[in-house]
């Protein structure tokens, strides 16, 4: 494994700990909103919880920061669970829920109504807006903010009771309507929401903004490092006013943040997600062309790919937009180390063999894995009918195509040099045969094996090969950052090749026989792929992970 050096983090998290704050603990948590799937920009922020605290004896929770019941549900409380375990990861027993800290919250609400901090607002949200003012004019008091005690006491009752609307009112911190930091003009504490909560269903009518749970949760918890994304560096002195308002001086979390994982030609925002799941414009979360974890597993990639690939990238201080090549780089070279080498025809044209024997088979001997010694071997069987990729034909070649035309010789891998003789064509002048003769002394550990010849093809057997479905996957967006295009929606920069579906593939029967779902190979000079779930036992369906070389980077 390479060293690497410190992310600034672990620098911070070790002087912490040097220092011996908290106690020397060390404790972070991952507090996933279940409100869509996990995807690859949470694997990232996965990483650094569970990772730092692997890495210095300390312990990681898993806290569902579930406040805000109109978008959560619990098959995404599932999904979460699943994706953290695949990318290898646990909680143990540290499994957490805000919506837990639902009834502490409220006591603490109650303590700072009481001691003159909030005050129900019964503005609209568009009133409260207008009076923010500007970062750098100050903002103008609510008529509401100076109401007695008794009467904050009693409508915030009323309002968990239900008997005011949705929008109506608000619990508001009473802090700074002229602080330089917007966040401390009089936030919003509570908002009134009537849709049943996923967990404690019709009990709340009120539900904590993400503001007065989140520094509350990790307090509750023990957390002692609270890292989240640069968005929040702007929140962290509310976040620390409210700790102020009520916690001891011997135990304080730390917020700390990093920057975001963006990456090219995809989205991250869940909402845009949901949209393209909702619209069916992908298959679904899993859809292999998502950024979510589920997609990506569907795809190939392993979870050591992914965590490598954040191990590259790093931790830092700013935005910025990582190219989606490194990820795929980071796939390939793994798999090129691992994945079985086999031999499958997507695009099939019959190649006959002129002067070889009719119903003759030899078999013919195909390296598992030339990067690996101890992967041994395989048989593939030779027949004088055989296919061949369509694209790896021309009639009338441009220069220096080393491929199959007529009169060039090529050698067909682990097996014969042939030499093109010519093709016949349909109507419409389609290739539907191509024809050769082999050399019967070019074969492996033959004497004019050795014999130079410029390309080298993959090929079945015509006879023993099956057929497969192939699903050709590449990028989900057009463009390099769907997200910043402000002329057209996300939906209009879709890729409309992003999946093309090869039904008439050829594999060779090696494949077909050890192929099970999940299982990881490279097609000879394609690319590597992994079987779909979608794969039953006489119909298997191949999804490309990647290509084997990388064709969008100039
Ligand atoms: P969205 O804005 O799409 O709703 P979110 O950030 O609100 O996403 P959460 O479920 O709240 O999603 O995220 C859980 C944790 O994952 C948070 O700590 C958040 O900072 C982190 N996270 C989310 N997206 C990314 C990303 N792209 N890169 C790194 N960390 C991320
Ligand atoms: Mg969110
Ligand atoms: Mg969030």
């Amino acid at each position: 494994e390479e060293k690497r050096s410190l992310n600034f983090i672990e620098v911070a998290v070790e002087s912490d700990l040097a220092a011996g704050k908290n106690g020397g603990r060390l404790n972070t948590r991952f507090p996933p909103e279940p409100n869509g799937y996990l995807h690859i920009g949470h694997a990232k922020a996965i990483c650094m919880d569970f990772g730092i605290a692997q890495k210095y004896g300390g312990t990681c929770n898993l806290r569902f920061d579930d406040t805000n019941p109109v978008k959560e549900d619990v098959e995404y409380v599932d999904s979460i669970k699943e994706d953290i375990h695949w990318l290898g990861f646990d909680w143990g027993d540290r499994l957490y829920y805000a919506s837990d800290y639902f009834p502490k919250l409220w006591d603490l609400a109650i303590r700072l109504i009481k001691e003159g901090k909030a005050y129900v607002d019964e503005q609209s949200a568009e009133e409260i807006a207008r009076q923010k003012g500007t970062p750098t004019q100050p903002g103008t008091d609510s008529p509401y903010r100076n109401r007695s005690i008794e009467e904050n006491l009693d409508l915030f009752a009323r309002m968990n009771q239900g008997e005011f609307e949705e929008g109506s009112m608000v619990l508001r911190a009473k802090i700074d309507m002229a602080s330089p930091n917007m966040h401390f003009r009089d936030p919003i504490m509570y908002r009134i929401i009537k849709h049943p909560h996923h967990r404690t269903g019709t009990t709340w009518k009120v539900y904590p903004m993400y503001d007065f749970a989140h520094g509350q949760s990790d307090y509750f918890e023990g957390v002692t490092h609270s890292i989240c994304t640069l968005e929040f560096e702007v929140h962290r002195p509310l976040y620390d006013w409210f700790l102020d308002q009520f916690a001891g001086p011997d135990y304080r979390p730390r917020q700390m943040e990093f920057n975001r994982l963006n990456l090219t030609y995809t989205v991250m925002s869940k909402r845009k997600l949901l949209q393209l799941v909702q619209e069916k414009l992908v298959s679904g979360w899993d859809d292999p062309r998502m950024p979510t974890i589920c997609g990506l597993r569907r795809r190939g990639y392993t979870s050591t790919s992914i965590k490598n690939f954040i191990d590259k990238i790093g931790y830092t201080k700013y935005d910025g937009l990582i190219s989606v090549s490194l990820l795929e780089h980071s796939i390939r070279e793994e798999l090129n180390k691992t994945a079985n080498r086999v031999s499958v025809v997507i695009d099939p044209v019959k190649l006959i063999i002129k002067n070889y024997p009719e119903g003759k088979t030899e078999n013919m001997i195909a390296d598992n894995n030339p990067e690996d010694t101890e992967a041994g071997t395989h048989e593939i069987p030779f027949t004088r009918e055989l296919y061949i990729e369509r694209e790896d034909f021309m009639e009338n070649p441009p220069k220096k195509f080393f491929r199959m035309t007529p009169g060039q010789e090529v050698r067909l891998k682990s097996a014969y040099i042939v030499k093109c003789t010519g093709c016949k064509k349909d109507v419409n002048g389609k290739i539907e045969e191509i024809y050769c003769e082999y050399d019967p002394l070019t074969k492996s550990g033959m004497p004019e094996s050795g014999r130079k010849v410029k390309g080298t093809l993959h090929w079945v057997s015509a006879e023993y090969s099956q057929s497969a479905e192939v699903r050709l996957y590449d990028r989900l967006f057009n463009v390099e950052n769907p997200s910043e295009e402000k002329e057209k929606d996300f939906r209009e920069l879709l890729n409309p090749e992003s999946l093309i579906i090869r039904k008439n593939a050829r594999i060779e029967p090696y494949l077909a026989k050890t192929a099970e779902i999940g299982d990881r190979y490279q097609f000879q000079r394609t690319g590597y792929f992994t079987v779909d779930p979608d794969s039953t036992e006489n119909h298997l369906v191949f999804n490309r992970t990647v290509a084997l070389k990388d064709s969008w980077e100039k």
